[in-house]
Formats: C-alpha cells, sequence, structure tokens
C-alpha cells in the first residue's frame, strides 16, 4: 500500500490536484481538472473526470469523500476504472474504502462492484438500481445473456470480473454523516434510468449527479423517461448546489442543471411541436432540422450529437420523445440507431 500521506501529496502535488476550494467561487466552478487528473474540490471531498470511450479505463465521472474513518466512492465505474480509481485514491488516504455508490445500473457505473468489493468496500444504491438490473443483466438473473454478457464482449476487465448488484439498498435516501462531513444520497425521481439517485453534500453545496446530468452531448435517454426527467432535475435544481459534478463531462457550476433541463425541454417542445401530429415517415424527415434549431441555441448546443461523430445520440433522443409523446415508433432510422446502440453501448457496457 501507498503510505503517501495526503499532507505529502498535497506539499508536493500540485501539479496533480486541481485546489478548486482555493479559487474564488465563480472561477472554480467554471470548470475542473482535465479528464483523467484528481480533483479536488474542497478538503476531502474529490471529483475525477472519466472518458467516453471504449478504451479508457476510467469512463464514467468518480467522486470520493473521505470521512473520519472510511472512504465513500460515488459511482464503482468499469472494473478498469475501479482499480483505477483505487489507486488514486490510494495514493492519497490509507483509510478503508468501504462503501462505493452506483448513482445507477450501467455498466460504466456499476460493474466495478466487484473489484471494490475485492478492496473491502460494499456497493449500495437505490432499490431501482436492482431492479432495472434485473431487467437487463438477465444472465446473471438465471436468464439469456444480458448487457453484461454483451459488454464482456467489447471489454477485457468486464470479460475477466463478474456483476455484483449492490447489496445495501435504500428505498429513497441515505446519509452518511460523521459530524465533519455529510453526504446524502437521493433518488429524486425517474430521468436516465428508473433507479437513478444522486450525492448532495449540503454543506459544500456540491452534487454528484449520476447521468441525471451530463455536461456534452452524451445523454443516453433507452433506459429512462424524457418526461419525467425534466421535473426530477427540478428536484436536483431545487437542492442548491454551487458545484454540479455530472456523470459525463468536466463539472460546472448550478447552471449546468439549467442547461440540461433546457435542452430536454426543448427537444420536447420541438417533437411536439413539429413532429408529434405527423405519421412516422414524415416525421423521421424532420429530425436534420430539429437537429439545427437546438444547435442554434446556444444555452443547449453541447448537448446536441452531430451527426458526423462516432457515437451521435440524436435521432435516439428524437424518437425516444416522439414514442412518449405519440406511443409510435418513429419509422426506422437504421443507420443511425444502429450505429448509435453499437458505439454507445460499447462505451457504457450496455451492449
Ligand atoms: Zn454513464
Ligand atoms: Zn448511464
Amino acid at each position: 500500500m501507498c503510505r503517501i500521506t495526503r499532507r505529502e501529496l498535497l506539499a508536493g502535488g500540485a501539479a496533480v490536484l486541481n485546489l478548486a476550494s482555493e479559487l474564488p467561487a465563480s472561477q472554480s466552478s467554471a470548470g475542473g481538472a482535465e479528464a483523467g487528473k484528481v480533483d479536488l474540490l474542497a478538503p476531502d471531498i474529490y471529483f475525477h473526470e472519466g472518458q467516453l470511450s471504449a478504451q479508457a479505463d476510467a469512463v464514467c465521472n468518480n467522486g470520493w469523500i473521505i470521512f473520519e474513518d472510511y472512504v465513500l466512492v460515488i459511482d464503482a465505474n468499469f472494473p478498469g476504472g475501479a482499480r483505477e480509481i483505487i489507486g488514486k485514491i490510494r495514493r492519497i488516504t490509507d483509510r478503508p474504502i468501504r462503501f462505493a455508490f452506483d448513482t445507477h445500473h450501467h455498466g460504466d457505473h456499476a460493474y466495478g462492484n466487484q473489484v471494490f468489493v475485492e478492496n473491502g468496500a460494499v456497493p449500495l444504491a437505490h432499490t431501482g438500481v436492482v431492479e432495472e438490473m434485473k431487467r437487463y443483466e438477465t444472465g446473471y438473473y438465471a436468464g439469456k445473456p444480458g448487457a453484461w454478457e454483451q459488454a464482456a464482449k467489447g471489454r477485457a476487465d468486464v470479460k475477466n470480473s463478474k456483476l455484483k448488484p449492490p447489496s445495501v439498498l435504500f428505498p429513497r435516501e441515505l446519509f452518511f454523516d460523521d459530524g465533519k462531513h455529510r453526504v446524502e444520497l437521493i433518488h429524486l425521481g425517474v430521468a436516465h434510468t428508473h433507479g437513478d439517485a444522486v450525492a448532495w453534500l449540503p454543506k459544500e453545496r456540491i452534487l454528484f449527479t449520476g447521468d441525471v446530468c451530463v455536461n456534452g452531448p452524451y445523454n443516453y435517454v433507452g433506459d429512462g423517461e424524457v418526461e419525467k426527467w425534466v421535473p426530477t432535475l427540478d428536484a436536483a435544481k431545487q437542492l442548491g448546489a454551487r458545484t454540479v459534478c455530472p456523470g459525463h463531462g468536466p463539472r460546472g457550476a448550478a447552471a449546468m442543471l439549467d442547461d440540461q433541463q433546457a435542452f430536454f425541454k426543448m427537444l420536447r417542445e420541438q417533437v411536439g411541436a413539429l413532429m408529434a401530429k405527423k405519421p412516422p415517415e414524415e416525421a423521421r424527415a424532420l429530425v436534420e432540422p430539429l437537429r439545427a434549431t437546438l444547435k442554434a441555441n446556444p444555452q443547449i448546443a453541447r448537448y446536441v450529437g452531430e451527426r458526423s461523430a462516432q457515437w451521435d445520440p440524436f435521432p435516439a433522443q428524437v424518437q425516444k420523445v416522439y414514442l412518449e409523446m405519440t406511443g409510435r415508433k418513429l419509422a426506422a432510422l437504421p443507420r443511425e440507431s444502429h450505429q448509435a446502440r453499437l458505439v454507445h453501448a460499447r462505451a457504457h457496457g450496455l451492449a
């Protein structure tokens, strides 16, 4: 085990750590360290930005809080990401990593659970995470191969580990409080999945959102409900965060929650106004004009995928909203939806 103390690291590691807590609030909330770097948000509270790539170990963003007697980690990442994060925590503290909180069931947030168990931690989550796993992890629950088996085809770290569902479950909230630090894990409603929960630090006003909020064109809508996502983001906004650590993309200020919500609101408004009364064959022709309309709005442009990008989630997002509004499937967008599923799924461990 690495014996470097946190004080030694802080003394010698200014280049590694972004000392956000020493910056003025406006500056510190404007953006974090680069991906893959440990980002100190406040004493004992860290953020780590992953990379949404099939090649990366740490795909989702992580956080960790060093309590008096133990460490709580936010999101388990993929197995390779779990090892990377555990190594980085070990360079800061030798306090035991006791808990790994899965914000939701997706592979890039939960498949590292087994690695955390092997390092003495207990995976925990909102009860909805296990309900979602029962839906998608059919291989684990004695059915046909499911999401894990698919992800194992594309990632050696998944293939060489095993699924470990969280075993400490909370129906709505779970609090960690040792007098110095307080972390509230809260299920705010349906959003990116049916089992999302966030980590709220009321003293520092820091919110770790999981994929309820992202910062960039990373919204995967396949397992959630966009209509309910909007009021769930209202509930997140009411917490009063100063710093928002999203599930993917750089951290930022409270306005990120507004921007994320504005993207879904405008998407719903546009699909409702332009497409909902049209049959699927006609509606599909409007996907690209609708993309252009959303791209022209500077508040939300960064949430709108590029058609030329490796992963373009936009057609799938339009399809989802059209389905929610009309009960009908948008006429197939074969190239786009196939490509979106493949590329996204590989990165997220979904297929
Ligand atoms: Zn994710
Ligand atoms: Zn996700």
